[in-house]
């Protein structure tokens, strides 16, 4: 049985705070604010594969009331969806994101970032993919208020 999620999150730059992408920190005068470190294509990634295995998404296993996840490492909130997606009988096909930035310049950054999750998601990194756009100046995110991300992710189960 193969299964599909979709999975969306978006934060606001803040000032003095480092700029976690995928687990990987990329040099830049901000970063992203939020309880956990705000690592916003974690984030997405995570509700895509809840969103696979129809499991609610990352605010309610997540809550940012609790202090446990205050400066989280986002990785570890990933790695614990994809156990919850095991849990269930599944295995992870594939991921696929797409990171909305005006800035910094992400796709230096992707090959990191897809060696970073592909051990933390069971596959190849081949089976990782990430991409980068713009918002060509337009929004929010054109104007270079925040981070965007955009992913699917599939799940098998069975033969
Ligand atoms: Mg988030």
């Amino acid at each position: 049985m193969i299964r599909t999620g979709i999975g969306f999150d978006i934060h606001r730059f803040e000032a003095g705070r480092r700029l976690v992408l995928g687990g990987v920190e990329i040099p830049s005068p901000e970063g992203l604010e939020g309880h956990s470190d705000a690592d916003v294509l974690c984030h997405a990634l995570a509700d895509a594969l809840l969103g696979a295995v129809a499991d609610g998404d990352i605010g309610q296993h997540f809550p940012n009331s609790d202090p446990k996840w205050k400066d989280a490492d986002s990785v570890e909130l990933l790695r614990h969806v994809v156990g919850r997606v095991r849990a269930k009988g599944f295995r992870v096909v594939n991921v696929d994101a797409v990171v909305t930035a005006q800035k910094p310049k992400v796709m230096p950054h992707a090959q990191a970032m897809r060696a970073r999750l592909a051990p933390v998601l069971g596959v190849t990194v081949e089976e990782v993919s990430i991409k980068a756009t713009t918002m060509e100046g337009l929004g929010a995110i054109g104007r270079a208020e925040g981070i965007a991300v955009m992913a699917v992710a599939t799940v098998s189960r069975g033969a």
